[in-house]
């Protein structure tokens, strides 16, 4: 896994640009404009690397087959990362979460086949392509981000390769009881480890606090992650028993590629990307699905039209980047406040909506009031106003017996709670 900059620096992806655009010499790397405490962990991450490759290559030095099996796996890797470098650069462009590639494949075989001086070089090898072929078409993926990743997974390497010696030479590699599977098992568990703390690390230094899902990436990036070393793992093996079966590993490889492709495609599809929430077309359709589901079961469920009170003046005041990041704050503050399973959405602008299944009328007056006191609690400062949200609550069977009519009722109270003077809860009776 690696860190990518959006972040570290809690912006969006932006789109690709001209290379030709790009500054060239180190003094003007995008590095030097992230805050001292990122820049300080970067170098000091990077250096520690560089000392430990150095005390590893002199301890551990390398022979004439390590050199033989380093060249045919850097050679399978760069195969790989060229075929599949569309799917790279697509996924670049869409993710904006801690990024899981391929690279940990052969940087893991690399080291427990050879020495962890190579396995460090693979990862230089390796990101210097990723750079070089991909990123440095992408305006979010700045060079200094290479650097820092070949980093991080040369560090972890190095983890996973001293984990590796506590056992007797092999036994990572030539599993004969199932006993031995332990090894594999902690040299996988620690690189994970390493790597994720790592990563985590710089996102916090970056973004202050932020959420365990934003620090450590979601379920489906860590799986895919152990799921490459794994591969790493079974790729080591091969090469040692019978190098020309490793061609195998590549189709397999290509596919999890593609098939995380997919996933971020599906999300992107389905997600505003200024908040995270569902868009207003998959929130339709899931709520849609929801209410028939109440409607089979004769259980009532509820819906709020949420709307930011003199939102324009935000904006006005402070700028359109503070609007954002206003819309970003109150987004997570409905999160917070509702169950897991409620669909929360932006129904565009500053406007939100929330589909609360098994709720009754008197529920969702309840949520309502606690979510409109929430956003008032959102801290304020010179640079970020105290804003307040006025809820418009439909329900449903009283309201009509489908989306659309919950919605309008919704909708009606929240221009009620409007013209009582904004920052209130209306629901639907009330509203009338
Ligand atoms: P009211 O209390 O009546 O809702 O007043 P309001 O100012 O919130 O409503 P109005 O509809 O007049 O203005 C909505 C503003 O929201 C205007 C638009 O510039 C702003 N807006 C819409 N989408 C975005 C966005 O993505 N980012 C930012 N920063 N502003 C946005
Ligand atoms: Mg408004
Ligand atoms: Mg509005």
């Amino acid at each position: 896994m690696d860190a990518n900059d959006s972040s570290m620096k809690g912006e969006e992806p932006v789109m690709p640009e001209r290379a030709a655009e790009r500054p060239k010499w180190v003094s003007s790397w995008k590095l030097w404009t992230l805050p001292g405490r990122v820049v300080g962990y970067v170098l000091g991450t990077e250096v520690a690397a560089l000392v430990l490759a150095g005390v590893l290559a002199a301890s551990q030095p390398a022979k004439g087959h390590d050199y033989v099996r380093f060249a045919l796996l850097l050679g399978l890797g760069l195969l790989a990362a060229e075929s599949t470098r569309r799917v790279e650069q697509l996924r670049r462009q869409l993710s904006d979460t801690p990024h899981v590639n391929m690279s940990s494949v052969w940087i893991l075989a690399v080291t427990l086949l050879t020495t962890p001086s190579l396995g460090a070089a693979a990862a230089v090898v390796l990101y210097a392509h990723f750079w070089w072929r991909t990123w440095r078409y992408i305006a979010s993926v700045p060079a200094y981000r290479a650097v820092f990743n070949a980093a991080m997974m040369a560090l972890s390497a190095f983890a996973a390769d001293a984990v590796a010696h506590w056992f007797p030479a092999n036994d990572v590699l030539d599993i004969t009881k199932p006993e031995h599977l332990i090894a594999p098992v902690l040299v996988i568990g620690v690189f994970w480890l390493v790597n994720s703390v790592l990563v985590a690390v710089v996102i916090w230094l970056s973004q202050g606090e932020a959420g365990w899902s934003r620090l450590l990436g979601c379920w489906s990036d860590n799986a895919l992650e152990v799921s490459t070393l794994c591969m790493g793992v079974l790729t080591a093996s091969l090469v040692a028993w019978r190098p020309w079966m490793v061609v195998l590993v590549l189709p397999p490889l290509y596919v999890l590629h593609r098939s995380v492709l997919i996933k971020q495609l599906e999300h992107a599809a389905t997600t505003d990307r200024k908040t995270g929430l569902l868009n207003a077309t998959s929130w339709h359709s899931l709520a849609d699905r929801e209410l028939a589901k109440a409607a089979r079961h004769s259980s009532p469920s509820a819906v709020l039209m949420i709307d930011l009170d003199h939102f324009k003046r935000v904006n006005d005041t402070y700028g359109h980047l503070v609007g954002d990041e206003v819309l970003r704050k109150v987004a997570d503050t409905i999160r917070q406040q509702v169950r897991r399973h409620d669909l929360c959405g932006r129904f565009g602008g500053e406007e939100f909506v929330v589909f609360m299944p098994d709720t009754g009328r008197d529920d969702a007056v309840r949520i309502a009031e606690r979510l409109r006191a929430a956003v008032h609690a959102i801290p304020a400062d010179e640079k970020m106003p105290r804003v307040s949200v006025s809820i418009g609550v439909g329900t449903y069977p009283e309201l009509g017996h489908n989306l659309e009519d919950v919605l309008l009722a919704a909708d009606n109270a929240l221009f009620g709670a409007k013209n009582q003077g904004r920052d209130r809860v209306v629901s639907e009776a009330a509203a009338r």
